[in-house]
């Protein structure tokens, strides 16, 4: 393109975009229901923008979700007890593995190495459960999330991580914060444009329409602390955090405490099994932390294979299978649901209130004192063991996976930086450029915003308008949240060959 040229651009998506379609279908023996009347009509396609919602014929989101389970009584019937466990499937204890800032060995390497180990989706104790793989939890800053740089995760397999099972942990989108040293610390305004950034992307760029509800420290920075609830982040993570390593009310969701596996730190105590507990009790959380695993064969990837060769042999599908292994965000946001959850029982059925206020998850009810000829049937979506007069259920998704983001956001144009003319006036939050190379030493960015009588505001800060060199770095020149969006039709902006991509992000209205 030539500097100077005013290009016609039709709106494009930007980013990766993932269409999760899910077909409604009528239950045979539980149903979902939500506040708002469900119509009847044929059942729509529910598509990423409306959230991984549970299976509902209503388009419209609810967060207050209830769910019924029937059976059909028999004679004399009473009703049984119910309450729903404290982790998912009746397990007894969870365990999880962090990934720090998004390398591609976690998909080539960690996510394989993970899915060798098992534990299976039974009660412990209780025969027929299915096997299902160990995952992780992938931290992600949007800095350097799909940028072309070979060696980081791309959109595509942050997506075939998550149909893999793996969680999306927002971790920022500049991992900024320096907590050590108080003339480098961030601000109030910097902790806020972290998480209204990154929590405004996630939909869009690795969320499913949803923003993230767990946040992993950048640089382990406690100062963002204060900020999660206004951005949707009901927990968060850290190495050195103050919380018992628990998932039940003793925890301290937003300063959750991970053991520290990067290899130097490791090698030099030379113990695989590490901030293990050598027997887990009921209500334990352990969470793995660590900014990546070496290929096969070497030494840390040998390490690892022992840790969790003990871990599922001990705990997983060979051992007692007392294990749930999630991701984070899962592990929390389960154990959260079930504390809050209401349910009740009668004969014939059972009754789940989903808390309207907290994200969504399955939630497994542990019934008692069930007639032996009382016949249950699993729930599509979820699953059912039994044993005696006692059930397990697993639900299907209940209530709104994610978190609300801050601002809807949409992508009004990707393409080649360069002067920009957009299909209509948006008002715009922001503009990301993607840089691969030396800009050269004495060049300078700048993106100026044309309003609608030929005023002109320039996006991008003098401090930071000399670039540099950088090998895969979506670089972010916000309006919002510091001032209010920017209303605008053209851009003006100097090309160079080391910036190949332009985004400009215009709020959704
Ligand atoms: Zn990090």
């Amino acid at each position: 393109m030539k500097t100077g040229s005013l290009i016609f651009f039709v709106a494009l998506s930007c980013g990766a975009i993932w269409t999760m379609k899910r077909i409604a279908t009528s239950f045979a023996s539980a149903s979902v229901s939500t506040a708002l009347a469900a119509p009847k009509a044929a059942a729509p396609k529910v598509t990423a923008s409306q959230g991984a919602a549970p299976v509902t014929t209503n388009p419209v989101v609810s967060p207050a979700t209830s769910w019924d389970f029937k059976w059909k009584p028999a004679k004399g019937e009473v009703a049984p007890t119910v309450e729903v466990s404290p982790l998912k499937y009746g397990k007894t204890w969870a365990y999880s593995v962090e990934i720090d800032d998004g390398p591609a060995s976690t998909l080539s390497v960690v996510a394989p190495l993970l899915e060798g180990f098992s534990f299976t989706d039974a009660p412990p104790g209780i025969a027929g459960g299915k096997a299902r793989p160990f995952v992780g939890g992938a931290a992600i800053f949007l800095l350097r999330f799909d940028t072309g740089n070979s060696t980081l995760l791309s959109a595509d397999d942050a997506k075939k991580l998550r149909e893999r099972g793996w969680g999306m942990l927002n971790h920022s989108y500049w991992h900024s914060g320096v907590h050590w040293d108080r003339a480098l610390s961030n601000k109030p305004a910097d902790w806020r444009r972290e998480l209204f950034w990154s929590q405004s992307l996630w939909p869009a760029l690795l969320g499913e329409g949803r923003a993230a509800t767990h946040l992993v420290y950048p640089n382990g920075d406690p100062g963002y602390r204060d900020y999660t609830a206004e951005f949707g982040l009901q927990s968060a993570s850290r190495v050195g955090g103050s919380s018992p390593r628990r998932a039940d009310d003793k925890a301290v969701w937003l300063d959750l405490d991970r053991n520290y596996l990067d290899e130097g730190a490791w090698a030099k105590e030379n113990n695989a099994l590490s901030g293990l507990p050598d027997s887990p009790k009921a209500g334990d959380f352990i969470i793995d932390f660590t900014h990546g695993i070496d290929a096969p064969g070497s030494v840390n990837f040998q390490r690892w294979q022992t840790r969790l060769e003990h871990i599922a042999g001990k705990w997983g599908a060979q051992g007692d299978d007392s294990l749930w292994c999630a991701p984070t965000d899962a592990v929390v946001n389960y154990a959260r649901a079930a504390k809050a959850a209401r349910v009740s029982a009668k004969a014939g059925g059972v009754h789940v209130d989903f808390p309207p206020d907290l994200p969504g998850s399955a939630l497994t009810l542990h019934l008692k004192g069930l007639a032996p000829s009382a016949k249950l049937v699993a729930p599509q979506g979820g699953n059912l063991f039994r044993s005696g007069d006692e059930a397990w259920i697993t639900t299907p998704t209940l209530g709104q996976v994610g978190a609300k983001p801050p601002a809807k956001l949409k992508c009004v144009f990707r393409g080649p930086l360069g002067d920009v003319k957009l299909d209509a006036p948006h008002k715009i939050a922001g503009i990301r450029v993607l840089q691969s190379g030396d800009t050269g030493k004495d060049w300078k960015l700048s993106l100026q915003l044309i309003g609608k009588n030929g005023e002109t505001t320039e996006l991008v800060r003098p401090e930071k308008a000399t670039l540099g060199a950088q090998w895969g770095s979506w670089l972010l020149f916000p309006a919002m949240p510091d001032r209010e969006a920017i209303t605008a039709q053209e851009i003006h902006a100097p090309t160079n060959r080391a910036l190949s991509q332009m985004e400009v992000w215009a709020l959704d209205e």
